[in-house]
C-alpha cells in the first residue's frame, strides 16, 4: 500500500493539456522511477495470471504492457493507431470528443481462443479500451481483463466495458 502511495505521488497533473479545460495525468514520472515501475508492473502482472497474452495500447500501454507480459511470463502484442502496421487483422474506429480515432490489431499474432489481458496507462472515457477489446473479439480472442495504472472514475469509462474485469491500481 505504501508502494502505491508513492506511485500516486509520482503521477503529475498537467492543467489544460492537450486542450483547455482538461487536467491531464502524466504517468511518465512513475515509469522513470524504478521501484514504482516495478510496483505497477508486478501488481498488474498478478492480475494477468490466467492470460496467454498481454496486449498493450499505443503508446504508453506499450511500456506497461511489455513489462507486465515479461513478469507474467507471456508474450505481448501492440494495438496501434491507424496506419502504423504493415499487416492488419482487425480495425475499429471510435468517437472522441472531437472527431474519431482508429485502432488496429496486427495480423497473424493473435489466434482465436487466446486469453488476453489488455493494458493501458489510463482509463478515461473508456473509448480506447472498448475499441481494443472489440478488436480482440473480432480476432476471436477472449479478453479476460483490463489493467490500468489509473482510472479517472468520474468519466465512467467502466460503463463502456460491460462486465469485463477492470484492475485499476489508482483512482482519480
Ligand atoms: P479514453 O479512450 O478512455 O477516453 O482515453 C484513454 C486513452 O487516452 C488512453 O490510451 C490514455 O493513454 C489516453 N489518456 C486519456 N486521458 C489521459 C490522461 O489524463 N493521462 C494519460 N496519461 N493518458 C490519457
Amino acid at each position: 500500500a505504501d508502494d502505491l502511495l508513492r506511485v500516486a505521488e509520482l503521477v503529475r497533473s498537467v492543467p489544460d493539456y492537450p486542450q483547455p479545460g482538461v487536467l491531464f495525468r502524466d504517468i511518465t514520472p512513475v515509469l522513470a522511477h524504478g521501484e514504482s515501475f516495478a510496483t505497477v508492473t508486478t501488481e498488474l502482472a498478478a492480475n494477468a495470471g490466467e492470460a496467454d497474452l498481454v496486449v498493450g495500447v499505443e503508446a504508453r500501454g506499450f511500456l506497461l504492457g511489455a513489462a507486465v507480459a515479461l513478469v507474467a511470463g507471456v508474450g505481448t502484442v501492440p494495438v496501434r493507431k491507424a496506419g502504423k502496421l504493415p499487416a492488419v487483422a482487425a480495425s475499429r474506429s471510435y468517437d472522441l470528443e472531437y472527431g474519431s480515432a482508429t485502432l488496429e490489431l496486427p495480423a497473424g499474432v493473435v489466434e482465436p481462443g487466446t486469453r488476453v489481458y489488455v493494458v493501458d496507462d489510463v482509463l478515461a472515457t473508456g473509448g480506447t479500451a472498448a475499441a481494443a477489446c472489440a478488436l480482440l473479439a473480432d480476432a476471436g480472442a477472449e479478453v479476460v481483463g483490463f489493467g490500468t495504472l489509473l482510472e479517472l472514475a468520474a468519466l465512467n469509462g467502466r460503463a463502456k466495458l460491460g462486465d469485463l474485469r477492470i484492475d485499476a491500481l489508482l483512482n482519480a
